[in-house]
């Protein structure tokens, strides 16, 4: 057996640093309390961490206020320099980096490692990017005078981000900021916070300044949250997690009237048309669906198929998934890990009795695996309706429900029927379906034959209560950036 022994790869010490970190510094609370991290495979402590709060959070302000004094002031191609450093010691990492995410998250090693490279190429493509922040030079309507715009970057900037991609979600946010000349106070998530940890071990490597990034680690993110909300030096917040949790980001950010970056819960719709080529919807589906167990907020939630494909379509699908192997993310074997947590576990398990009780009937999988712990097994649920749970609220697990539907303008209603706007998908062959739906769907973002649409080029965001703002490419950029207007008079 090709098992991966932690033990026998002990490099991964290096980066493993269970601390905050402030002004340059990585700090400990010896005295104070502390918090477990755990691996969601064994339920085995990794970790303990300094329980941070008001005070570590205003300590962490003042020096990205001083820091950014500084860094703005840097040459674009100074900072960019420095993230491109910061870039290759990722890369010269991954081994490394994704020990330390399979321990704490439970994916599979190779997601991990994919993730790393997903994480570093925000990294990568805005340490380019971050020298070509243009302003406009505008035709003025009187003759003495000239019009321009510069960009200037906002200021402070606060990140909390969530569990689910714990560097990818860090760097994504971190990189335009910093590009920009803004400096961070990042607070990952409680469950995560090793990956990000390391990640900032790297970028202290590669020698950004003191202050530039700080980092809180907490279980408890209320009064750190408070904190970065309502404190007039910070200037923006960029928030990843669920829809509950950003409504309190906004409220407590109006006070100082914050520029805010939120990207939340999503309810995806993935919709299989009658001409849809089966094999090509099905891996794609499969790379939507059960990718990181199914917690991504862009995993497929509702999948809507057409009469005449359902039955051909669910077979096909059942089929494949009927290969996955559960089980430890160390297993090089393992397609599926575990879920993050027992509130992860008891969801999927809500989601699905709920269903069966409405009269789902399961296709495959629907239970724990033998392994118990966090696991679960990869399922498919066929005759699904829209009176179950599972159809307004997000799953985030490896659960695949198949709804069915007869026409085009039956399922555009479906799968707008919520409240939520992320991501949504459509398997057609016909170019005139795949136009009329994707301008039809009220979601930013529309795979269309493809299952994944993450990609540091491209605008990452949602409508309705799945967000404001987007992530990566030049939309990501502005999120770090004012635009200032100059206007130059009596000029002869
Ligand atoms: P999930 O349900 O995926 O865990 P959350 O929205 O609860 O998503 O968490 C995402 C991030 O938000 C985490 O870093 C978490 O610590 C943080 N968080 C949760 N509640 C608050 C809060 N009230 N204030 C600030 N941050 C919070």
């Amino acid at each position: 057996m090709d098992e991966f022994k932690i033990e026998d790869n002990i490099s991964y010490k290096n980066l493993f640093k269970p601390y905050g970190y402030i002004n340059g510094e990585w700090i400990d609370l010896p005295k104070g309390k502390s918090f477990d991290i755990y691996n969601p495979s064994t339920n085995k402590i990794i970790a303990k961490m300094p329980e941070m709060g008001i005070d570590e959070t205003k300590y962490a302000i003042e020096s990205a206020n001083i820091a950014f004094d500084k860094w703005k002031k840097k040459t674009a191609k100074e900072r960019c320099l420095l993230l491109r450093k910061w870039y290759n010691l990722v890369l010269e990492n991954i081994d490394d980096l994704s020990v330390i995410m399979t321990l704490e998250n439970g994916k599979p090693l190779k997601e991990s490692k994919a993730e790393i490279i997903y994480a570093s190429s925000f990294i990568d493509w805005f340490s380019e990017e971050g020298k070509r922040t243009y302003g406009r030079s505008i035709p003025a309507t009187q003759i003495d005078k000239r019009i321009i715009t510069i960009k200037q970057p906002v200021g402070v900037s606060a990140l909390i981000t969530p569990w689910n991609f714990p560097a990818a979600m860090i760097t994504r946010k971190v990189a335009p900021a910093l590009a920009a000349g803004c400096s961070v106070i990042i607070k990952p998530a409680e469950q995560t916070p090793l990956s990000a940890s390391a990640l900032i071990y790297l970028a202290q490597k590669a020698g950004i300044p003191k202050g530039v990034i700080n980092l809180l680690v907490a279980n408890n993110p209320i009064p750190i949250g408070k904190e970065l909300c309502e404190n007039d030096t910070v200037r923006k917040i960029s928030f990843t997690g669920s829809t509950e949790v950003g409504k309190i980001l906004i409220k407590d950010s109006a006070n100082s009237v914050k520029k805010v970056s939120m990207e939340l819960g999503g309810n995806a719709p993935l919709i299989v048309f009658n001409d849809a080529d089966v094999d090509i919807a099905v891996k794609e589906t499969l790379a939507s669906k059960y990718r990181n167990s199914g917690q991504t907020c862009v995993c497929a939630n509702r999948i809507f198929v057409q009469d005449g494909i359902y039955k051909k379509y669910s077979e096909a699908l059942a089929k494949k998934v009927a290969d996955f192997k559960v089980g430890d993310g160390f297993e090089h074997t393992s397609d599926i890990g575990p879920l993050i947590d027992n509130s992860g576990l008891k969801k999927v398990e809500r989601h699905l009795d709920d269903a069966i009780a409405k009269g789902a009937k399961v296709l495959i999988g629907g239970k724990q695996p033998s392994l118990g712990g966090l696991y679960y097994e990869p399922t498919v649920l066929t005759e699904v309706a829209k009176n179950m749970v599972l159809f307004k609220e997000e799953t985030f697990g490896p659960l695949a429900p198949l709804f069915r539907f007869k026409d085009v303008d039956e399922v555009i209603n479906m799968a707008n029927n919520t409240n939520y706007g992320l991501a949504g998908y459509i398997f057609t062959k016909d170019l005139n379906t795949a136009w009329k739906v994707s301008e039809e769907l009220q979601f930013g973002m529309v795979g269309i034959n493809s299952g994944i649409l993450s990609t540091e080029v491209a605008p990452f965001g949602g409508v309705k209560e799945s967000g404001i703002g987007r992530e990566g490419a030049v939309e990501g950029m502005d999120e770090y950036m004012e635009i200032k207007y100059l206007c130059f008079g009596n000029i002869m």
